[in-house]
Parts: C-alpha cells; sequence; structure tokens
C-alpha cells in the first residue's frame, strides 16, 4: 500500500485524500490508516461513524471527507472529529456551514450531489472552500471545471480511473482502489482431497479430483478462478462456509488455495466474477483472518 501511495504520489503531482470506505474496502481501517498516514493529506469515508469509530482525527491527525448523507450527528460532532460533511443543498450546508462542508457537484452520478444549477446557492450557504465531483471521465472532469473553475475554490475529481489523466487531477486526487491494488494475498488450505466419483456437491459437478477449503459465500466467494501450487485452478461450486476446488492429480490435502494475489490479479478475478475490481477486493479481504505484514 505504501508502495501504491507513493507511487500515485510521484505521477499525480497533488496532495492524495486517500478514500478508506467500507472499511477500506475490506482491508481494514484501522491498520490501513495507520500504514499510510504520513503519506497522505486526508482521509475520504462514507459515513461519519466510519470515521467517528476508529478516531481517525485522533490517531492520524488527518481530517476526513464524508461522502454519504447525513444521518444524525449534530455540527458539533463533526467538527470534534474533523469529519467535513459533503453539501448538496442549501439548507443542508447552511445547517453544517460550521464543520466546513464541502459542495458535491453531479456531473451525471446523479446521487449525493447537487445539480448545476444549484451550486451557487450550496457554496453561499456553506460558505464553501472545497468542492468535488464523482468523475467517471474526463469530459465530465471538464463540465465540473466549467461550473466552479476560477472561484478560488480547492477541487478534486479523479478516483483510481482517472489518475493517469493529468487534466483531472486537479488539487488533489482521491483513489480508492489504486492503493489497495496488489497489496492483498488472500489464500485458504486444502482441507480435504478426493477423487471425484459422479456428480458432486449440491450442483453435481463433474471432475477427476476435488478438494475442499474452509470458505465460502460468507467469506465472499464465489466461483471463478484461483491458484494451488502455481497452477490455475477453478472453484467450481461455493457454498455457506466451504467450497469445491476442481484439481490436478499432484494436489495435496494442506496445499495452499490462492484466491488473490502470485499473479491472480483484482481485476482477473473480477472479470471472471463478472464486477469490478473494488467489489472483488472487497469480497475476497472483508471476512476472515487478516495479518498485516511490514513490506
Ligand atoms: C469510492 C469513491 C472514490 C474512490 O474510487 P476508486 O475507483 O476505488 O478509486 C472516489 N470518490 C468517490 C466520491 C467515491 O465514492
Amino acid at each position: 500500500m505504501r508502495r501504491n501511495v507513493e507511487s500515485i504520489a510521484r505521477t499525480c503531482c497533488v496532495p492524495i485524500i486517500a478514500v478508506v470506505k467500507a472499511d477500506a474496502y475490506g482491508l481494514g481501517i484501522e491498520p490501513v490508516t495507520q500504514a499510510i498516514a504520513d503519506l497522505v493529506e486526508s482521509w475520504c469515508v462514507f459515513s461519519f461513524a466510519e470515521a467517528a469509530s476508529v478516531e481517525l482525527w485522533g490517531k492520524t491527525a488527518k481530517p476526513s471527507l464524508m461522502l454519504g448523507p447525513p444521518v444524525k450527528e449534530d455540527v458539533g460532532e463533526y467538527i470534534a472529529q474533523r469529519v467535513r460533511p459533503s453539501v448538496w443543498d442549501a439548507q443542508r450546508a447552511a445547517a453544517l456551514r460550521a464543520a466546513r462542508p464541502i459542495l458535491c457537484v453531479d456531473t451525471g452520478m446523479q446521487r449525493f450531489a447537487c445539480p448545476a444549477d444549484h451550486v451557487d446557492a450550496v457554496l453561499k450557504a456553506g460558505n464553501c472552500d472545497e468542492a468535488f465531483t464523482h468523475a467517471t471521465s474526463i469530459e465530465r472532469v471538464e463540465q465540473f471545471l466549467g461550473w466552479v473553475g476560477n472561484r478560488d475554490l480547492k477541487l478534486h475529481a479523479a478516483g483510481s480511473s482517472l489518475l493517469d489523466e493529468p487534466r483531472a487531477r486537479l488539487d488533489a486526487v482521491r483513489p480508492g482502489l489504486a492503493i489497495y491494488r496488489g497489496a492483498a494475498r488472500v489464500c485458504a488450505r486444502l482441507i480435504e482431497v478426493r477423487d471425484t466419483h459422479g456428480p458432486a456437491g449440491y450442483s453435481g459437478f463433474s471432475a477427476t479430483r476435488h478438494g475442499v477449503i474452509a470458505a465460502g459465500y460468507s467469506n465472499g466467494l464465489r466461483t471463478g478462478p484461483c491458484l494451488v501450487n502455481g497452477q490455475p485452478a477453478r472453484i467450481v461450486e461455493v457454498g455457506m462456509q466451504s467450497s469445491f476446488v476442481e484439481l490436478d492429480v499432484k494436489d495435496r490435502a494442506g496445499d495452499e488455495v490462492v484466491l488473490l494475489s502470485d499473479g491472480l490479479t483484482e481485476s482477473q478475478v473480477a472479470a471472471e466474477w463478472k464486477t469490478s475490481p473494488q467489489e472483488a477486493l472487497m469480497r475476497l479481504c472483508g471476512a476472515g483472518i487478516r495479518t498485516y505484514v511490514e513490506a
């Protein structure tokens, strides 16, 4: 993670707002924020509780931007935890003015964001000095700049997908996935290995030989790719807390089944699962026993 953040800093040359929502994409918000605090400017969370429950301000001395909708916190709590709420309507911006709210502008996402024609009212009501958008393309960044550029606001728009686009970097970047990509290794051990006789499992899959791991859909797992003894293999059926792996004749009980890393990337898993790399990472890292290794 530190190498990733250092590389983003070198490439982008602007401050980094590290997105640590959803327990740092399943990697663990506390150890993640401790590991990279000195390399980033601030944090980005979805809810107030995510920042407050681990005392991000107290533990790292870096403030947070909160993306999600208001729950019930009063302005004093935001100030105490140095959580700056994002705002997209004038009423809420005015109510949270003392917490230094940040305007979120809608460039197409159509959720938790302010339409262009309300931008002036929200900026004024919240006395905002910062604005952002959740941009999915450079065209949307340019639209954002057209609405809020040249106003002496701090501006940011780029998540991981736009980091390589110099015109999207503005005054800061807001990566999530790019911080975590390649940082986690997820594995399980074969607890049983058998020659397969006839249809097996719930689904009646057929194979020559199969093994079982103690990880299932309660651990976020899905059918798809894995590695056993360095060779590509497949998770052929997923149960609640165990799954079947199709094996080669040389694989033995006790061998490791790698679900992520060692050449199997978040993007490859995501492509086979037909989802995003963020979801693949979250599913694979969000459950199970975590061990942190200092590089
Ligand atoms: C989740 C999120 C990000 C980070 O997205 P990645 O694609 O994981 O980098 C950035 N900005 C906002 C508003 C988000 O919700």
